[in-house]
């Protein structure tokens, strides 16, 4: 029985150097900025736990990154990748998979007068009060998926307050089709067709077809990533993360 892990890359697999916990002292380098200089880095214990799955299992990033960003990842992945939250799915070749390319230029084109007027909600908002922060919409494949928002000048709490004037209120009356994503550098807005958990399930049906019966393990850190890993017959999270945090960590002593 084939082994396919769905693993989350950022804070789960490597993080900035910043959030590598300072008593672990050994730290390798595994992501880039466009600059070349190294930006993410695994722990020992990562190195460990990623050398451990490589050998056992087919390993497919399952990531907000783009493609740009995947690319300056520095590890042999060999299989599909599931990028941009889902709205893409590469290909062992690096190609993305047409049927989900089609699948996604539907619901994006479905979702984009709503991004836009979240965006000039968010930007107004921004405005009027001054806030550091810096709204966008995510690009990747000429697709606009999704609104990110991410604060400046280490002015964390403006980001804090958007959300709670402006990002919140718009989700809320949008609830049927947006979700918020909120982590400690950003929050994002994404439209429901837009997940990681239904590329996984994508993914996971047209493999069995293929190869019958699957072990399948979700691998992930943020809140955001339980609906994928559910969708798994096997969920992990590190600890101290979000997700762990939100969940696990309420039953230790
Ligand atoms: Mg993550």
């Amino acid at each position: 029985m084939k082994t396919l892990v769905f693993l989350d890359l950022d804070n789960t697999l490597f993080q900035t150097r910043q959030k590598c916990p300072t008593k672990d002292a050994l730290q390798f380098p595994v992501a880039y900025l466009r600059d070349g200089s190294a930006h993410s880095f695994m722990t020992a214990k990562q190195r460990q736990f990623w050398q451990l799955l490589n050998a056992n299992a087919t390993i497919i990033p399952t990531t907000a990154r783009d493609l740009d960003a995947l690319q300056r990842v520095q590890l042999p992945f060999h299989s599909w990748s599931i990028i941009d939250h889902g709205g893409v799915i590469l290909n062992p070749a690096g190609i993305a998979d047409v049927y989900w390319h089609d699948h996604m230029v539907a619901a994006s084109q479905a979702a984009q007068p709503d991004l836009i007027e979240l965006l000039a909600v968010i930007n107004t908002e921004i405005a009027q009060h001054n806030l550091a922060a810096r709204a966008q919409i995510v690009e990747d494949f000429n697709l606009p998926f999704y609104v990110v928002v991410k604060y400046l000048n280490g002015k964390i709490a403006d980001l804090d307050r958007l959300q709670q004037d402006a990002v919140q209120p718009w989700v809320i009356a949008h609830a049927t089709n947006y979700q918020l994503h909120r982590n400690a550098n950003n929050l994002s807005v994404l439209p429901r067709t837009i997940s990681k958990e239904h590329a996984v399930r994508y993914l996971i049906k047209r493999f069995s077809n293929e190869w019958g019966d699957l072990l399948t393990i979700g691998i992930g850190d943020s809140v955001s990533d339980g609906a994928f890993m559910a969708a798994c017959d096997y969920a992990i999270t590190p600890s101290d993360s979000q997700l762990f945090n939100a969940t696990l960590n309420h039953l230790s002593l």
